[in-house]
């Protein structure tokens, strides 16, 4: 549906909507997933009964335990992919449709369905976990995401005179070919730098300032680093009015420091907007323009977001705290059905209004922290408590005068049954003095975290940003672990 409009309906039509496309998905689509089909078989569930979306909300979870693969499924995540045949076709398409399908004449029917349900382009999740999952798009999958990109950009208020600099690393990962084919669906420019190990942040500068980019779109921690570099060596970007932020959580305190350089760089009323996305959904959400923190709208043809009590997985009413839960409404391909996340939402979904833009699409609010779960990937063991690497990173920038950081895991003296030891590393800006910092670092982390550093370092930024691989690693290495596995 055409976005202006979709951005108009009401909660009623929104939800007559949703449960249209719902019934469709379950009667005619999931019946071609071999894994679904096993799950309904074994609970008895016959997908047709499923009219409304409370009906939905009994229906199992996916998490991403389901999806890794297992010793007797090493592939395990092919089963989630729809693949038609048709004895299958003839079993769940209602008759119209499948002499509608016939009509075409078998060699455009065939077309159809391979552009349906051919896996053709794929993106694999980044977790911390030894398996990186893909998940597959067929072209329509491929378009859906274009159609999302697209509305991405409205929401954040760029348009086609916009010139974008998508500074995402170059990989099979959703936030560079959300960026790219975004920029391909409204025709605005989008130059793709390929981020910090493909171009370094000198030429990436360069490029920003050769093309007069308005808008820059990458990993938060790579796009300070560049704004830094550029502020350094004397260089303005008046011409910048939108920073867009994804792939990694975007701290209030890194927004603000964006905010303030870009500001003296010349640029005014400069928007810094956060994303949310993820490889499972093949879809990104933002924040509008004018409205930081103001939730991320949703794009109700296209997904159905749950929010639910993490630990009973009962549904959550609008506003209130839960786990994220996703299901594609148009998805072919890799298609999973109320996927738990793992993300808990402060603020859960509402449908009011936006009071920045007006639009009604539902909204998922700003705030999203993980789930404090063991199997957390975010999450890691030291001296024998569980610590939230996310709340250390909150800790690390919330102090003012630290430029950058890194943490360290390692074992006292090298010994490799010794004691865990953290060592934090930072750098200061100009004309910072270091001394007091430690000993507040302490008290900090171990108020947020219940674990204070052993030693606290300062380094100069050149050998911080050196240690980080700003310039040489598809990531920044925010987290070092050298303790051996077990
Ligand atoms: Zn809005």
């Amino acid at each position: 549906m055409d976005w202006l409009r979709l951005s108009r309906l009401s909660p009623r039509e929104i939800r007559g909507l949703q449960e249209a496309k719902l019934r469709r998905l379950l009667s005619e689509q999931i019946p071609f997933s071999k894994n679904y089909r096993t799950v309904f078989e074994r609970e008895r569930i016959d997908p047709r009964k499923v009219k409304t979306i409370e009906d939905f909300r009994k229906l199992p979870f996916t998490s991403k335990k389901d999806l890794i693969p297992t010793d007797d499924n090493p592939e395990r995540s092919l089963d989630y992919i729809l693949r038609p045949d048709p004895k299958l076709l003839r079993e769940h398409w209602p008759r119209m449709r499948l002499l509608g399908l016939l009509a075409r004449g078998r060699a455009r029917a065939l077309a159809h369905l391979e552009r349906e349900y051919r896996p053709m382009f794929a993106t694999f999740t980044t977790g911390r976990s030894a398996a990186s999952i893909p998940f597959l798009y067929s072209k329509r999958d491929v378009e859906v995401l274009q159609t999302a990109a697209a509305r991405l950009l409205a929401v954040h208020g760029l348009t086609r005179e916009d010139r974008i600099v998508n500074l995402f690393p170059y990989a099979p990962h959703l936030a560079f070919w959300a960026t790219a084919l975004g920029g391909l669906e409204t025709g605005s420019f989008v130059l793709g730098t390929g981020g910090g190990r493909v171009m370094g942040s000198t030429a990436t500068v360069r490029l920003i300032q050769k093309f007069k980019a308005s808008g820059l779109v990458g990993v938060p921690g790579f796009v300070y680093h560049c704004l830094r570099r550029a502020r350094e060596t004397g260089v303005a970007f008046p011409q910048v009015r939108t920073v867009i932020l994804g792939a990694e959580k975007l701290p209030d305190a890194l927004r603000k420091r964006i905010r303030e350089t870009l500001g003296e760089m010349g640029s005014k009323d400069v928007a810094v907007i956060g994303t949310y996305g993820f490889t499972e959904a093949r879809m990104a959400w933002g924040e509008c323009r004018g409205g930081e923190g103001g939730g991320y709208h949703l794009y109700p043809d296209l997904a159905l977001l749950e929010i639910v009590d993490p630990e009973t997985g009962e549904p959550r009413g609008p506003g209130e705290d839960g786990e994220i839960v996703f299901t594609p409404l148009e998805g072919r391909a890799s298609t999973v059905l109320r996927y738990r996340t793992g993300d808990i939402s402060k603020g859960g979904i509402v449908e009011e209004p936006c009071p920045a833009c007006g639009r009604t699409v539902p909204r998922l609010s700003s705030a999203i922290g993980r789930r404090s779960n063991v199997a957390d990937l975010r999450l890691v063991k030291v001296k024998g408590t569980l610590v939230s690497l996310d709340a250390v990173a909150a800790v690390l920038g919330s102090f003012q005068e630290v430029e950058e950081w890194q943490v360290e895991l390692r074992r006292a003296n090298g010994d490799q049954y010794g004691l865990d030891e953290i060592v934090v590393y930072a750098a200061f800006g100009n004309g910072t003095r270091p001394e007091a910092f430690a000993a507040r670092l302490r008290e900090a982390m171990r108020e947020a975290c219940e674990v204070a550093p052993n030693r606290v370092e300062i380094l100069p930024l050149p050998v911080l940003l050196e240690k980080l691989g700003m310039e040489t690693e598809m990531k920044e290495k925010r987290f070092v672990d050298l303790r051996p596995k077990e």
